[in-house]
């Protein structure tokens, strides 16, 4: 992993360097493809409702140059690592897991109808890993849209997300939604993404300059993550044929709305009923979120994103202590206008809306509050929304 704080700048021309020494000639194409953070909208995505993630201002940064031999050379900096494979007939690599997003990537654009030509690519980072900030995604649409630019090819951005989010079931073995490399591909700077998880339509929602977007990661994964992950979405689908006695036209509970609910909720057992409740007021709260942040009215997306926190704790049952006690601590500290669990949930990151001239003092607290009430240090990282992937150069 490169160095966090290093200008943006600066990343770039270590890596034309590195490509020079390592290739013998210069990159033709930089690209920077940014990780993501979900400002509200959780659990809703499998659920065909909608999310409102921004791209955040750390990113892939990958050097191209094309090769007439339809080979790809492959170098990973931060994990000192090469890989070659033929671009035309990309398997899957067993023994280097990294690898496996860019031959995904390869095999999914050209089962598109995409020719690629060979290349040699070196790629560097500053999204962490497993931070829940999705650096996987960011590798992805990084290697797509390089391939693609080298190539002289070009595709719709959503189409392209689809093949990176593809490449990832396929080749990586993660049964991810659209949501990471949509954002990726499709974010704008100072700009929320509504984006509908059903016909994958989208908009962009300005997010106030004054203010910042403070994620802190609790340090804590939980095994069972994975697990209860899958009892959440069958216990909505569970949710959705009991519902379809009094409402046949429903298909996700996306379709259900606040006040069907409330009319029908003695038709679902719980904990089946809190799930369901959970999911119908988010995907109102997402959309409540974006008029809030239209209006530039901060107090009130935050007040959402606080209300979406204890759904998720209370009637979706997917907090942690460790995250329950970063919200209290961001709560607490100064200039935070809302605060919660962002991603899955049972440890990783929570997401806060901060006035930007307070920043400062609200990370310091954050982190303070934080030690005392845990024994954990928080890693906090301060962005705001960045453009999707691009050529730097
Ligand atoms: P995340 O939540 O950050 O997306 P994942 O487990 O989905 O975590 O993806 C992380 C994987 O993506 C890494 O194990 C590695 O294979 C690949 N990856 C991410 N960043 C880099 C990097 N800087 N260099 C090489 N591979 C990377
Ligand atoms: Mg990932």
């Amino acid at each position: 992993m490169s160095n966090q704080t290093e200008p943006l700048s600066q990343r770039i021309s270590r890596l034309r360097d590195h490509f020079l020494q390592r290739f013998g000639r210069k990159a033709e194409v930089i690209v920077r493809a940014p990780g993501r953070v979900n400002l509200i909208g959780e659990h809703t995505d499998y659920n065909d409702g909608f999310v409102l993630p921004i791209a955040i201002d750390r990113n892939v940064l990958l050097a191209a140059a094309r090769r007439d031999d339809h080979r790809v050379h492959l170098v990973a900096v931060d994990l000192d690592d090469e890989d070659e494979f033929d671009v035309t007939a990309p398997t899957r690599s067993e023994t280097k897991a990294w690898a496996n997003y860019h031959r995904g990537v390869a095999a999914m654009l050209q089962q598109r109808g995409i020719d690629l030509t060979g290349a040699d690519v070196m790629f560097s980072s500053n999204v962490p890993i497993g931070a829940g900030l999705s650096s996987s995604a960011a590798v992805e649409v990084a290697a797509a849209f390089g391939f693609l630019a080298i190539s002289d090819q070009e595709m719709d951005r959503a189409q392209m997300a689809l093949a990176c989010q593809q490449a990832e079931h396929e080749y990586a073995g993660v049964p991810c939604g659209i949501m990471d490399q949509f954002i990726s591909a499709l974010g704008r700077a100072d700009s929320a993404l509504l984006l509908d998880c059903r016909d994958l339509s989208y908009r962009h929602v300005p997010v106030p300059e004054s203010a910042r977007i403070v994620v802190a990661d609790t340090g804590v994964r939980r095994a069972l993550a994975g697990s209860e992950y899958r009892v959440r979405r069958s216990q909505c689908e569970e949710a959705v044929r009991l519902l379809q006695s009094a409402l046949p036209g429903i298909r996700a509970l996306r379709d259900v709305s606040e006040a069907e609910l409330q009319q029908y909720e003695h038709l679902l057992p719980d904990p089946i009923r809190r799930r369901a409740r959970h999911v119908v007021t988010e995907n109102q709260r997402v959309l409540d979120t974006v008029a809030a942040l239209e209006a530039g009215d901060l107090r009130r997306a935050g007040e959402l994103l606080i209300a979406s926190h204890h759904s998720l704790r209370d009637d979706y049952e997917v907090s942690s202590t460790e995250l329950d006690a970063m919200v209290e601590a961001a709560l607490a500290a100064p200039g935070c206008f809302g605060s919660r669990l962002t991603g899955a949930g049972f440890g990783g990151c929570t997401v806060s809306l901060v006035a930007n001239e307070a920043v400062k003092d609200f990370v310091r607290s954050l982190a303070q509050t934080y030690r005392e009430r845990t024994g954990r240090d928080a890693t906090v990282y301060v962005t705001r929304a960045a453009d999707g992937v691009g050529l730097v150069a």
